[in-house]
């Protein structure tokens, strides 16, 4: 293959992902992204690794070299950038691709929707990564109302989407295990509850609204989550404000969690299930309205309390070589968090006044730590993603 242009090259659709046109392009060569750039890049070996794809603000070389290998409108593509959709926004509301240390190969895709995937192919359209998945308080697909998948079903691994060329359409694909990324029915364990769901909804596209709009509101939303994230107490502590609303002695910070500690931007780094309680948890703590100022709820200002002061903070640097391994792991945790969401119980205990409902909360998720320190470890949990097993070697 050439510089010049491509013969097959499908367009990208409106609301996709710049990396996500880039890999549906290059896997009807059989190449991933990275792969064809490498074409472009050096008349047909294949052997260079040119710079991944910036889905935020993409280098200007980069999108003329796929503009002209493909056919397609430069400006059409800058338009498929992040910063181009959401103006307003700082790079700390978009995912992380994964903490720094962490190697490249789990550092993984945007989570995805399942039914997105399968609206797709009943479409007879490619499948395709949108763009609004990657926002930081994105955990809920806002037009199937289903929670966002950011681990293979098959494989149990963090998400690493790949697309596989099938009957001529590009099907969304895990990278490791190479199952394709649909909807089996039933595979994705119990539904979280459908009243928590549209809470988690509701202030998803609140926070959504402040954070594309005025500088203002952002940055109350912005320090009312860094406030659930910062360290709790002591400024090396390991455990985030957070912690004090799950109200158990014996609670750990997971390990994929942890880098989000003390971050100001924590929502990016979160998995989806970490992000859909923290959600959960500002709106139960701040209300509304979230500020971190003298008008705040009882329960928010005895949290704010707790913060320990920004300054005084280790850098996370410093913080991460001395990380203790700890006794539940993040699949644990996970669904320790799934159980107490889909009770019956938690959803009764909105109408009760608070001092009430803490106590409720606090039950549930004694109950739960202990029904799961009764099972032999690991019983009926999903393997652990792969991320884990790494994240140990590396401290
Ligand atoms: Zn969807
Ligand atoms: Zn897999």
């Amino acid at each position: 293959m050439g510089p010049g242009r491509l013969p097959v090259a499908p367009r990208p659709y409106r609301d996709e992902l710049l990396s996500s046109w880039m890999a549906r392009v290059a896997c009807r060569y059989g190449l991933t992204g990275q792969e064809l750039a490498g074409h472009f890049a050096h008349d047909g070996s294949c052997y260079s690794s040119p710079l991944s794809i910036d889905d935020t603000a993409p280098a200007a070389d980069q999108i003329r070299v796929w503009a002209r290998a493909c056919g397609v409108d430069p400006d059409r593509l800058h338009r498929l950038s992040l910063s181009w959709r959401y103006p307003r926004r700082a790079r700390g509301w978009y995912l992380s691709r994964g903490p720094k240390w962490m190697p490249s190969t789990v550092t993984g895709s945007p989570p995805v929707c399942l039914a997105c995937f399968a609206a797709d192919q009943s479409a007879g359209r490619d499948g395709y990564l949108r763009a609004g998945w990657m926002l930081a308080e994105r955990c809920i697909c806002p037009t199937h109302g289903e929670v966002l998948h950011d681990h293979c079903m098959s494989c149990h691994r963090r998400l690493s989407v790949a697309f596989r060329l099938l009957d001529g359409r590009a099907r969304p694909a895990c990278s490791f295990c190479g199952s394709i990324l649909a909807d089996r029915g039933g595979e994705s364990g119990r539904p979280p509850n459908q009243n928590l769901m549209h809470s988690a909804l509701a202030v998803q596209q609140r926070i959504m609204a402040r954070v594309n709009g005025e500088d203002v509101e952002r940055a109350k939303v912005e320090k009312a989550l860094a406030t659930l994230w910062t360290p709790l107490d002591h400024p090396a502590a390991a455990r985030p404000v957070l912690a004090l609303w799950f109200n158990e002695a014996g609670w750990r910070c997971p390990y994929d969690v942890r880098h989000a500690v003390g971050a100001a931007a924590p929502l990016g780094l979160l998995p989806v299930r970490w992000r859909f309680l923290t959600l959960l948890a500002l709106d139960d703590i701040f209300g509304a309205d979230p500020r971190v100022d003298g008008e705040m709820p009882p329960l928010a200002t005895q949290l704010v309390r707790r913060a320990a002061p920004r300054r005084e903070r280790l850098s996370k640097s410093r913080r991460w070589p001395h990380i203790q391994l700890q006794k539940r792991s993040s699949a644990e945790y996970e669904s320790l968090a799934r159980q107490i969401l889909a009770d019956p119980r938690w959803i009764a205990a909105e109408e009760l006044p608070r001092r009430k409902r803490e106590r409720v909360r606090a039950r549930l998720i004694d109950a739960a730590l202990a029904e799961n320190a009764a099972a032999a470890p690991g019983v009926g949990l999903p393997p652990q993603p792969r991320c884990d097993a790494q994240a140990i070697q590396i401290s």
